[in-house]
């Protein structure tokens, strides 16, 4: 390979909402549910992540006579029904759970209003897919599917007519299709019900392909908006692709190729992207290079929680800053341990969820025996110096250990009630740290009584949830299988935002007062300052600018490394 390509990815790549939303939904189910789950048909198009529903009992039939248990749930995917369907399963002895996407029930809407004033549809769809399917049953007799303008010619002369598209339909066809109606009405209305994150999709996909010499596009085999993106990028590309992971990928095509756009369809998760584009790094000679294997470092440092480790060190520096208390190695080491062999525990059960990175290959398939001896030994190690501090130490040092491992495990994380527990991953990671980074070394000088320890505490527990929470965002926004483990798959987006605002106006407001009565100035100003670096970080999250998992994870982390070196020059 002769000179390194560029390689583009696509900003709008990974689950559109309406997918997000009915597989966080049929997972909470999965969760809490004792009862079987069933999908009305696949829940995407995608095979890497129905087989991963699959190992969580979330099964897909083609026709509800095949659930045969009585009080089944049964999931309506976010193609959604046709009403009559829906009525026949409401009138059933299943619990249906709708996961109809909201702009697809828009569209729903807009059909039954034109049928119910007499007039006909016309969907530009396939007339196939589920969703088109679904669309036809609310024109009550009265709708005609085409699939482009060269079908328009066989429709019959129609009064009124409302044209509308399949939410993933393709632009320029359906304009283009509106035209070819026009003569056939006596009276047009044009809904434009393509949804937004497609026309996103699409208008990134025409400008990056216009400049790229290969689109690969990834995305299940059945999947019709990605065979859609293959379409148009083979318009405008001088070669274009569609694979489903990376071993379709014909490594022929990547030859003498300057510009690589990678591209995915709706039902395509962020991890299998990153996926594709870590291989098509690695075969355009891009593995080879001092900055590939320092990249692969860096990859290793965070997903090992090796990065992490050193934020919970940090931590415990500030906290024993904050108490007065001398500064002690064991302590920040014992910190540093303990959230090392939870972090490396919780990675490793992450299957079938984050991407299986060079990284993550390394860690847990190729050297597993290793890392779960690491990760046990260095959760013993804390536990053990923490046993050189007496039993009040030791006790509840094992009780975190013991519930941080356990944690992942069924019936902890599977069926049970204790991670179904809104925000429990946050509150328990929260609780350990601070534990672990604030009230050992306050007990251990003796000023676990005093305001100092109290203020340590608070200050830990809070930013060590904002952190949590700011984690699970980062995860959700990767299409990783978060659950309402997760505060912010619990209280959603608004309050998620709206409650670390308020935490982090909560530590500076203590901050301020710490300055104004002259409480260690210098230290309470260094904290103040670098604390704003958080709410910068939320404004970006907040605006969807959220980076891929592992630079996310490096800035999350990066704040307690900050807040430590600033405390360390305060006077
Ligand atoms: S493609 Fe659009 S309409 Fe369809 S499920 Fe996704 S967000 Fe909803």
């Amino acid at each position: 390979m002769p000179e390194r390509p560029e390689i583009i990815v696509a900003s709008t790549a990974g689950f559109c909402p309406g997918v997000k939303n009915a597989i966080d939904k049929a997972l909470e189910l999965a969760k809490s549910a004792d009862r079987p789950i069933y999908t009305l048909g696949p829940l995407i198009h995608n095979r890497q992540v129905i087989e991963t529903l699959r190992e969580k009992n979330i099964r897909s039939v083609k026709d509800v006579s095949e659930i045969k248990e009585k009080g089944a749930i049964l999931v309506i995917r976010a193609h959604g029904i046709p009403p009559a369907l829906e009525a026949e399963i409401r009138s059933m002895s299943l619990e249906v759970v709708d996961a109809t996407c909201p702009l697809v029930k828009h569209v729903h809407r807009a059909i039954a209003a034109c049928a119910e004033k007499g007039c006909d549809t016309v969907i530009v769809g396939d007339k196939d897919h589920a969703e088109v399917i679904g669309l036809l049953g609310y024109a009550r007799g009265r709708g005609r599917v085409i699939s482009g303008p060269e079908e328009a010619a066989a429709l019959p002369r129609m009064d009124k007519v409302n044209i509308v598209a399949q939410t993933t339909q393709e632009e320029s066809v359906f304009l283009a299709a509106v035209e070819a109606v026009r003569g056939k009405a006596r009276e047009l209305t044009v809904s434009n019900t393509i949804c937004k994150p497609t026309k996103d999709r699409q208008r990134e996909t025409v400008e990056a392909a216009r400049v790229a010499d290969l689109v690969i596009v990834v995305g299940g085999r059945n999947s019709a908006n990605t065979a859609r993106l293959l379409q148009i990028c083979e318009k405008l590309a001088p070669a274009a692709v569609h694979i489903e992971t990376e071993e379709d990928l014909d490594v022929g095509l990547l030859r003498g190729k300057r510009t690589i756009f990678v591209t995915a369809g709706a039902s395509t998760p962020t991890w299998m992207v990153e996926k594709v584009v870590s291989y098509v790094r690695g075969l355009t000679g891009a593995g080879s290079s001092l900055r590939e294997q320092l990249q692969l470092l860096w990859r290793l440092g965070i997903t090992s929680g090796g990065y992490t480790a050193l934020a919970a060190a940090a931590l415990s520096y500030i906290c024993m800053k904050l108490e007065g208390a001398p500064i002690s190695q064991k302590f920040i080491m014992m910190s540093g341990l303990f959230v090392l062999s939870l972090h490396m525990v919780n990675r490793a059960e992450e299957k079938g969820a984050a991407a299986p990175d060079k990284a993550r290959r390394l860690l847990f398939v190729r050297f597993k025996s290793a890392t779960k001896s690491a990760a046990f030994l260095s959760g013993a190690l804390a536990v053990l110096l923490s046993g050189t501090l007496g039993w009040q130490v030791l006790l509840p040092a094992a009780v975190f250990w013991g519930a941080g491992m356990l944690y992942p495990h069924k019936p902890f994380s599977g069926q049970g009630e204790f991670a179904y527990f809104p925000a429990s991953k946050d509150i328990l990671t929260a609780l350990g740290w601070a534990f672990f980074c604030a009230y050992v070394p306050g007990i251990w000088h003796g000023s676990i009584l005093l305001k100092s320890t109290h203020l340590a505490v608070i200050f830990a527990l809070l930013l060590v949830f904002i952190r949590s929470v700011m984690f699970g965002v980062a995860h959700a926004h990767s299409d990783m299988m978060v659950g309402k483990e997760n505060f912010y798959k619990a209280a959603g987006p608004k309050l998620t935002y709206l409650t670390l605002s308020a935490m982090f106006v909560f530590l500076e407001t203590v901050l301020v007062l710490l300055i104004k009565m002259g409480w260690k100035p210098g230290l309470a100003l260094a904290l103040f300052s670098g604390l704003f670096y958080y709410p910068v970080l939320m404004l970006f999250f907040y605006f969807r600018k959220i980076p891929e998992r592992i630079t996310s994870e490096t800035l999350i982390d990066s704040q307690f490394l900050l807040l430590a070196l600033l405390t360390w020059t305060a006077r």
